[in-house]
């Protein structure tokens, strides 16, 4: 008696679950990907984005380039239309197709340019030389470094599991919005790229309880930083960004270097006291992002494992 009388209820509560379940579902994705529109700039006056299928190839231009450290070029490509958004998050990354040498080639860049900016994108590339170990070193960044402007590229995009929405919220995997109080980031080199779009976002955005932002960033030495000027113009004038920059070969002497305030440079390698004395505690709303060299992240992961942070995302 029990199981006729149970059976169809039971039945009927599970289609009811289902059915809630697959309504939840739909509103979260509609409200994403509105979310996802506006902020690339689909629901803002005259903007459209130009990146919306990552499996669709498109065309840009080359209209400047210029150096940013002795081995660092910024470049920037304009689009086609003057309402053009590029249509990526901070923190996401395009990919970059070229023919070289009779071989159609790709690299991923985290353009950091931001996401709102209409009629043109900027890239900033490390040109590798090829040396003894890798003759063969840089074959795409020196073909990028040797473009004549006004040539075309083809991109296509967006790319990444983590993109920053806002005061806070990320888009994971595009499907699921997680926020996080306090954004940790550990960078070495040109792996600044994915990090500098999120930090000038929250700056921009200037919120009272908005993400607390901690740079480490690494480098062989002072004329390797990127963005050396902007970076410490927000550690002096912005309490929720704390930078630290750190140095792996020999540094300036201490009369050239100005303003050390807010930033140590004294450390040789990153170790886990440097993280324990700059990061917050782990805590499940602290996300901790690493983005450089091979070496780097797995030595950067390995130590934020062990101090138990929860998320950590190897760009
Ligand atoms: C998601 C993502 C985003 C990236 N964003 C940028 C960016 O904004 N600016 C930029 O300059 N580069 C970025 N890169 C690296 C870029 O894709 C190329 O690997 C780089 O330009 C080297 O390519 P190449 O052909 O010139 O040299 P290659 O001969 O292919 O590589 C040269 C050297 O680069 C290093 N390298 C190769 N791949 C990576 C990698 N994935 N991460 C770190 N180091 C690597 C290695 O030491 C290698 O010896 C990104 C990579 C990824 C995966």
């Amino acid at each position: 008696m029990t199981c006729c009388h149970s059976k169809p209820a039971t039945m009927t509560h599970q289609l009811v679950v289902v059915a809630i379940s697959i309504g939840a579902f739909a509103a979260l994705a509609y409200s994403i990907n509105n979310y996802r529109k506006w902020k690339s700039g689909k629901s803002r006056r005259h903007a459209k984005p130009f990146l919306t299928n990552k499996h669709e190839s498109k065309t840009v231009t080359l209209i400047s380039k210029e150096s940013v450290t002795h081995d660092v070029r910024l470049f920037r490509f304009q689009l086609p239309n003057s309402d053009n958004t590029l249509g990526i998050l901070a923190g996401e990354h395009i990919k970059l197709t070229a023919d070289i040498a009779s071989r159609t080639m790709f690299r991923f860049y985290s353009p950091i340019s931001k996401p709102e900016e209409k009629g043109y994108f900027e890239i900033i590339m490390k040109i590798y030389s090829p040396n003894s170990e890798n003759p063969n070193q840089g074959t795409f960044s020196r073909y990028m470094d040797s473009l004549p402007l006004d040539s075309d590229i083809t991109i296509s995009g967006p790319f990444g599991r983590f993109g920053y929405l806002s005061n806070g919220d990320f888009l994971v995997n595009a499907k699921a919005v997680m926020k996080y109080k306090s954004i940790a980031m550990i960078s070495g080199g040109s792996g600044l790229t994915p990090m500098l779009p999120i930090i000038r976002e929250v700056i921009k955005e200037n919120h009272i309880n908005g993400p607390k932002l901690s740079l480490i960033y690494t480098n062989k030495t002072e004329d390797d930083v990127i963005q050396s000027d902007e970076l410490k113009r927000y550690a002096h004038t912005h309490d929720s960004f704390n930078l630290t920059l750190v140095f792996t070969r020999l540094m300036k002497k201490e009369s050239d270097r100005q303003d050390p305030v807010k930033w140590i440079e004294k450390f040789e390698r990153i170790d886990e006291s440097l993280f324990s004395n700059t990061f917050p505690k782990p805590q499940e709303n602290v996300l901790v992002l690493i983005c450089g060299p091979k070496g780097m992240n797995e030595a950067a992961k390995l130590i934020c494992t062990s101090l138990g942070y929860p998320n950590i995302h190897v760009f």
